[in-house]
C-alpha cells in the first residue's frame, strides 16, 4: 500500500510518524483523485497497526503479508476508530454543523479496539463557518488519541484560524512515469493503457477506476456508443439515452470520462492531427462539463444525456 502513496505526501507522513507527535488535525490538500483517502487510510493503519513499532512507525503490513486485523479493518472500511465524514445526498456541497459536532463528540469518545482515533472530514473546504468555529474549539483542546484529517481539493473555504492549527500535507498529480508503476493499471492493453493515462491527467485514483472500467470493457463501449450516437442523432442517440441513463451509480463516472477524454482529445489536437479543431474540442469539454454540473442538481439522466448528444452534435458541425 505504501508504494502507491505520492512521494512528497509519504515522505511527509513518514517524518510526523517517526517525530511521534501526533497532530490533532491534518489537512491532505490538492487535486481529487491525487490518493488523499488511501492516504489518510495508510496513516490510519501506520498509527493502528499491531505491526508497527517505536522503531518503524511508518511500516504497517505491507501488501505483500497477510494483514493484521487493524489493518483488515481498515482497509475493509470496519474499523470503530476510523470515522468518516462527508457531506450527505441533502446537501451534497458542505458539511452540516450537526455533522461535525458528530465527529467532533465522535472524537472525545474513549478508543473501541484501536490504539488512535481518526477522523475523516471530507469536502473539508465546504466547510460552513459555524462548523469550522465548532472544529477550531476541539482542535484548541484536542482530545487525546485523536486526529483530524481533513480532506480537501484547496485551502481556500478553510478560515485561517483552522488551518494554522493543521499539518499541512500536499498531494500533486502524478507523472506519467510513476503512474504506469502503479500495479493496479497492470495487464491493460497498450492502447487502453495510453487512454486511461491521458485521460487520468495524473491522478492515480482515477486513472485506477479508468482501469477496472477499461479492463471490464465498459468504458470502451460507452465511448464507442456515444461516438455512434453522435454521428447518427435521432434514434440512435434516443436509444443510447435510454442505455446508458442506468445505473444511477455509474453515471456521474461516466460524465467524468467523457469530460477527460474530451479534455485530452484538446491537448492532444493543440500539437497533433486531429478530427476537429481545438476550439470544437474545447466546445465538447464544456458540454460535458456543464452536464457534470446538472447532474448535481438532481437532473433527469435520461434528457441531460440527449441534451449533451445534441450540444456535442452542434459543437463539432463544420463551420
Ligand atoms: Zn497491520
Amino acid at each position: 500500500m505504501s508504494a502507491l502513496l505520492p512521494g512528497p505526501a509519504r515522505e511527509r507522513l513518514s517524518s510526523i510518524l517517526h517525530s511521534g507527535a501526533h497532530p490533532p488535525a491534518l489537512l491532505f490538500v490538492g487535486p481529487d483523485g491525487c490518493g488523499k483517502r488511501e492516504a489518510a487510510r495508510w496513516f490510519t493503519r501506520a498509527l493502528n497497526c499491531h505491526r508497527t513499532t517505536s522503531r518503524s512507525p511508518s511500516e504497517p503490513c505491507s501488501a505483500e503479508e497477510a494483514p493484521c486485523p487493524a489493518c483488515l479493518q481498515i482497509t475493509a472500511g470496519t474499523f470503530p476508530d476510523l470515522v468518516t465524514i462527508q457531506p450527505e445526498e441533502d446537501h451534497p456541497d458542505h458539511l452540516t454543523i450537526d455533522q461535525v459536532r458528530g465527529a467532533i463528540q465522535g472524537a472525545r469518545l474513549s478508543l473501541l479496539t484501536g490504539r488512535h482515533k481518526v477522523i475523516i472530514l471530507a469536502r473539508a473546504a465546504s466547510i460552513l463557518l459555524r462548523a469550522a468555529n465548532a472544529l477550531l474549539k476541539t482542535l484548541e483542546e484536542p482530545p487525546e488519541r485523536a486526529t483530524f484529517i481533513l480532506l480537501a481539493d484547496s485551502h481556500r473555504g478553510l478560515p485561517a484560524t483552522v488551518l494554522s492549527r493543521c499539518w499541512i500535507v500536499p498531494f500533486a498529480p502524478w507523472p506519467e512515469s510513476r503512474l504506469r508503476e502503479d500495479p493496479r493499471l497492470g495487464g491493460l492493453e497498450p492502447d487502453d493503457l495510453r487512454r486511461v493515462l491521458s485521460y487520468s491527467h495524473g491522478r492515480p485514483e482515477k486513472a485506477a477506476r479508468y482501469a477496472r472500467a477499461f479492463k471490464a470493457g465498459k468504458a470502451k463501449d460507452f465511448l464507442r456508443e456515444f461516438w455512434n450516437a453522435i454521428r447518427e442523432g435521432g434514434g440512435p442517440a434516443l436509444q443510447f439515452a435510454a442505455k446508458y441513463e442506468k445505473p444511477k451509480e455509474e453515471f456521474p463516472e461516466r460524465l467524468q470520462l467523457l469530460t477527460d477524454a474530451f479534455n485530452a482529445a484538446l491537448a492532444k489536437s493543440l500539437s497533433e492531427k486531429s478530427p476537429y479543431s481545438p476550439a470544437q474540442w474545447l466546445c465538447l469539454t464544456e458540454t460535458a462539463l456543464r452536464a457534470v454540473k446538472t447532474l448535481d442538481v438532481n437532473a433527469n439522466r435520461k434528457l441531460l444525456l440527449e441534451r449533451l448528444i445534441y450540444e456535442a452534435r452542434e459543437a463539432i458541425k463544420p463551420s
